[in-house]
C-alpha cells in the first residue's frame, strides 16, 4: 500500500479492523488443512513496510492461535494474542519506510466470525469449505492488516484431502499428490484486498473454458452439471458485452463455483464468483447475479474502494453491470429499470445517504439500486459515447488500485461540458429520492 492510500482509507466503518501505520505488500500463506475434523495449521509469512514510527505491528486475526511468532532480523521481538488481534513488538520501533518480515506459525479450527452483517470468514460447508469474508471475514483464517485500501499479492499453498478440489485467489502454479494429500499452490500477483482473497474445498468437477480472450473455469458438484451448464452459459457472452463496455477484463482468468450447499447469497472474490445450488436453478433464475458479480471484477475488485464508505462505487456500478446486461440480452432497458426502481425506492422512508450510509445500512439494497440509478442520471446528462468512456478511463486509470467518491466525481466533472456539482450532490449526499434528467418524474 502506497503512503497515499494510507491517508485516504479512511476506517470509520470498521475503526477495530486494519492498521494504517504499516502496508503488506505480500502474503505468503502455507496451510495444511483436515476437512474432516476442520484443522488448519499454517503458517503466514508477511512482508509489509512501516509508514510511521511502529512501535507495534497490529494484524488481525481471530479464533486461532499464534502459536510461534518471529520478526526476520529481530530475535527478542515480542507478541501478545487477543481474541481478535495478534500484535508483534519490534525490540526498537521501525522507522517510516523500514520494511519487515513476519512469520507467524498458527493453529485452529477456523469458524466464521459474528458480525453485524452476518457471519463471515471461513466457513465448513457440508463436505468441504468456502471463505465469504466481506468486510471483515478474512483473520478468520489468516492473519492480515484487514482494511480494503491495504491490496497485497499472495502465494497460497494448500494441503488437504486428496479427494477435493481446491480453488483459491490467483492462478493455480502447481498441483501434485502427495500419499493422502493434494498439495495446490496459487499466486496472485495483481493487488488483492484482504476481503476478496478466498479459498474454495468441494468435491468439484472442473470445466475450463475460453471466452473473448479470457480463460475461466466452472466448479461444481457432478449432480448439478446440467443445470449448471445451463444456468453459465451466458458468461461467456458477458465476458464479451463488458469488456466491450467497461474494458479489459482485469485478472488473468475467472472461477465460478457452485457449492452443494444453498447459500443465502453468492460472493465475489478475487477472479473468481462463488453461487449456492439454490442459485443455479437450470432456468436462469440468477442471471441477474451471474451479471453483478462478473461485474465486480472490474468494479470492486480491480478498482477497489479505499474506505467501505463509498461502497456505492462497488455496488452501485455492479447493480448498473446487471441492467446494461439485461439491456444488451434483450431484457427491458436500463432506462426501465432505473425508473422501476426509483418508484419502489420512493415509497420507502428517505433515511439513507449513499454516499456515507453508515455500516449498519451498507449493504442495504438502496445503496446498490440507487447507486445505479446515479450512473443512469450520469449517463443520461452527458451522453452514451462519454459515459462508457469515463467507464473505460476510470477502469484503466485505476486498475488493480483503489479510489474513493471523490475521484470520481472528479473524473466525471472532466468530461462533462457543464458542472456535475448538483447531479452528484442530490443522489449521493442526500436522502430524498431524485428524479431522473429530462423527465421530471420517475
Ligand atoms: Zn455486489
Amino acid at each position: 500500500m502506497s503512503p497515499r492510500s494510507a491517508a485516504i482509507g479512511a476506517h470509520a466503518y470498521l475503526p477495530g479492523s486494519g492498521s494504517a501505520d504499516y502496508g503488506v505488500t505480500e502474503y505468503d500463506l502455507d496451510l495444511r488443512y483436515r476437512v474432516a475434523t476442520n484443522r488448519l495449521d499454517a503458517v503466514a509469512t508477511i512482508s509489509g513496510t512501516a509508514h510511521t514510527v511502529l512501535r507495534a505491528i497490529r494484524l488481525d486475526l481471530v479464533h486461532l492461535k499464534a502459536k510461534r511468532v518471529r520478526l526476520r532480523g529481530d530475535a527478542t521481538a515480542k507478541y501478545s494474542q487477543s481474541p481478535t488481534h495478534l500484535t508483534v513488538r519490534p525490540s526498537t520501533p521501525l522507522p517510516p519506510g523500514a520494511d519487515f518480515v513476519l512469520e507467524i506459525d498458527y493453529a485452529g479450527s477456523p469458524a466464521p466470525r459474528r458480525t453485524k452483517w452476518g457471519t463471515l470468514g471461513w466457513e465448513e460447508l457440508d463436505d468441504g469449505v468456502l471463505v465469504a469474508s466481506q468486510p471483515s471475514g478474512a483473520p478468520t483464517w489468516f492473519p492480515c492488516n484487514d482494511r480494503p485500501s491495504d491490496k497485497a499479492q499472495y502465494r497460497i499453498r494448500i494441503a488437504t484431502d486428496a479427494s477435493y478440489t481446491v480453488l483459491a485467489t490467483g492462478q493455480l502454479v502447481e498441483r501434485t499428490v502427495a500419499g493422502r494429500f493434494g498439495h495446490w499452490t496459487f499466486a496472485q500477483a495483481e493487488p488483492t484486498a484482504t476481503y476478496l482473497v478466498t479459498v474454495q474445498i468441494g468435491r468439484y468437477e472442473i470445466e475450463p473454458r475460453r471466452s473473448a480472450g479470457v480463460d475461466w473455469v466452472i466448479a461444481y458438484p457432478l449432480p448439478l452439471a446440467a443445470r449448471v451448464r445451463h444456468d453459465l452459459e451466458p458468461v461467456g457472452r458477458m465476458l464479451e458485452v463488458f469488456q466491450e463496455l467497461f474494458g479489459p477484463y482485469p485478472f488473468p482468468s475467472y472461477s465460478v463455483v457452485v457449492t452443494e450447499d444453498a447459500l443465502e447469497i453468492p460472493l465475489e472474490s478475487q477472479g473468481m464468483a462463488t453461487f449456492g445450488s439454490t442459485h443455479i436453478d437450470g432456468q436462469s433464475g440468477s442471471e441477474r447475479l451471474i451479471a453483478h458479480e462478473l461485474a465486480h471484477q472490474w468494479f470492486g475488485n480491480s478498482v477497489g474502494v479505499a474506505s467501505w464508505q463509498d461502497i456505492w462505487l462497488n455496488e452501485g456500478f455492479a447493480c448498473y453491470a446487471e441492467w446494461l446486461w439485461s439491456e444488451r440480452s434483450g431484457g427491458p432497458g436500463a432506462d426501465t429499470l432505473a425508473r422501476r426502481h426509483l418508484e419502489l425506492m420512493r415509497r420507502m422512508p428517505p433515511d439513507l445517504v449513499i454516499g456515507d450510509p453508515g455500516p449498519d445500512a451498507m449493504f442495504d439494497d438502496r445503496v446498490y439500486k440507487r447507486g445505479a440509478c446515479l450512473l443512469h442520471a450520469l449517463r443520461i446528462t452527458i451522453g452514451d459515447a462519454p459515459f462508457f468512456t469515463l467507464l473505460q478511463t476510470w477502469t484503466r486509470t485505476h486498475a488493480h488500485g483503489v479510489v474513493t467518491a471523490d475521484e470520481f466525481r472528479s473524473l466525471a466533472a472532466s468530461v462533462a461540458p457543464e458542472p456535475l456539482d448538483g447531479l452528484f450532490r442530490e443522489w449521493l449526499d442526500q436522502a430524498a429520492v431524485p428524479a431522473l434528467p429530462g423527465t421530471g418524474i420517475s
